[in-house]
């Protein structure tokens, strides 16, 4: 992994930042490697490897500088067709994993709703069932990569939620074609990561066959809930990645910048932050791999995973806003790529969960709490 992404170096990813461009040469690589499927089962063309594997990966590509913008544009690949996986019958996983496996297929993840924001069981998007077939009309937002995807993992409504007993119910989950006839993708203008878009889904009259509702109606949010723990470990993964690569750029600059005639990593006051965030992102990598572990091996680890990507989240935000500080003014220029860094860190921060929600689930399934949310 290191090897191929050496060959993709600074300037390649700053340009990328620069123009917005999708790195399409960087997943060609990945994807030639054979290294999309690292996840999905060897029947299916995938490498039949576990999330602690992926995480070693994630971890790598972001590390190599690549960042987020790197770690984004295959994420969807490593995990995202977990409920298929899982819940999807024979027929589905051999139409709809090889390709993924492959690189032959993007697709991207479409949760997000303007109005239901992380309360997912509010999201208003409708799949009506008609014939053979379902009719889906709604808005996502922040989905990423529907510039490129080719398919897409659309969590819609199937049962209104006046009409269910538990607000859970009636949410299907569907992997289906970008059919952009009927679905408008618009970019949002973000702070960073230009490379790998996000977008409002404006979604009209999208018609989707049967074959392609994974599991059973009605039961989409459960299926959803299986993939959560593994994308929070990956992304607790990818932050720590990036982390590293800021801290490894501060370090060499502190040895070679030299201010009142010595190194200024001479200065204690420069050191000290850096050995810190080094620690932090050590006992951060041990969560991921502690929630890994679990996971790998059919134990439950909703706490773990969500602290993996909590302190995966924190220590590699830490780590490249005092990669910024170390270089003096030089952090805000872009040729020293550490305030791309700082700008890709608050990805993790901010999703696929909020820090305040995964405080909230500690609270109240750990420590026993009065749910508060
Ligand atoms: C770059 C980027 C890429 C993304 N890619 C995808 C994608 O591919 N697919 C997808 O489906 N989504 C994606 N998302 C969406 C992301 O998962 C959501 O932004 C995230 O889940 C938060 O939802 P929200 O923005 O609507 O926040 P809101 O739900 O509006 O919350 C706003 C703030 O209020 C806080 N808050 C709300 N309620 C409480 C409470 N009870 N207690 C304490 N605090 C509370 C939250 O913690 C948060 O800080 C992406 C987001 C970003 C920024």
């Amino acid at each position: 992994m290191e090897k191929i992404c050496a060959r993709f170096g600074d300037d390649y990813w700053l340009k990328r930042d620069r123009d917005g461009a999708f790195p399409e040469e960087f997943r060609g690589a990945i994807a030639d490697g054979g290294w999309l499927g690292i996840c999905i089962p060897q029947a299916y063309g995938g490498a039949g490897l576990g999330i602690a594997d992926a995480a070693i990966m994630m971890e790598a590509v972001a590390a190599s500088g690549a960042g987020l913008s790197g770690a984004s544009a295959v994420h969807m690949n490593i995990f995202g067709l977990n409920p298929v996986v899982v819940f999807g019958s024979e027929e589905q996983k051999r139409r709809m994993l090889p390709p993924i496996a492959a690189g032959k297929e993007k697709a991207c993840f479409a949760v997000t709703e303007p109005n239901a924001g992380l309360q997912t069981t509010k999201l208003q998007t409708r799949a009506e069932r008609r014939g053979d077939r379902y009719v889906i009309s709604g808005e996502k937002v922040w989905i990423s990569t529907a510039q490129v995807a080719d398919k897409m993992l659309i969590l819609a409504r199937t049962t209104a939620l006046a009409d269910v007993r538990k607000p859970t119910e009636g949410l299907s989950l569907f992997y289906t074609a970008l059919d952009r006839r009927h679905v408008e993708v618009r970019e949002i203008e973000k702070m960073g990561r230009a490379a790998v878009d996000s977008n409002q889904l404006f979604i009209d009259g999208l018609d989707v066959p049967v074959e392609d509702l994974i599991g059973e109606e009605g039961s989409g949010f459960k299926y959803i809930l299986h993939g959560l723990n593994p994308e929070r470990i990956l992304v607790g993964a990818e932050a720590i990645g990036l982390g590293r690569a800021a801290l490894r750029r501060a370090a060499s600059y502190a040895k070679e910048r030299v201010v009142f005639d010595r190194p200024i990593g001479q200065n204690q006051a420069i050191q000290h932050p850096l050995a810190e965030r080094w620690m932090e992102l050590e006992a951060a990598s041990l969560m991921v791999f502690k929630a890994a572990w679990l996971y790998d091996h059919g134990q439950s680890c909703g706490p773990e995973a969500n602290a993996a990507k909590y302190l995966g989240a924190e220590a590699g935000h830490k780590a490249c806003a005092t990669a910024v500080m170390t270089h003096g003014g030089y952090g805000y220029a872009k040729e020293y790529q550490v305030e791309r860094y700082f700008r890709e860190s608050m990805i993790p921060k901010l999703a696929p969960v909020s820090p305040q929600l995964i405080l909230c689930f500690i609270a109240e399934r750990v420590l026993g709490m009065p749910k508060s949310y």
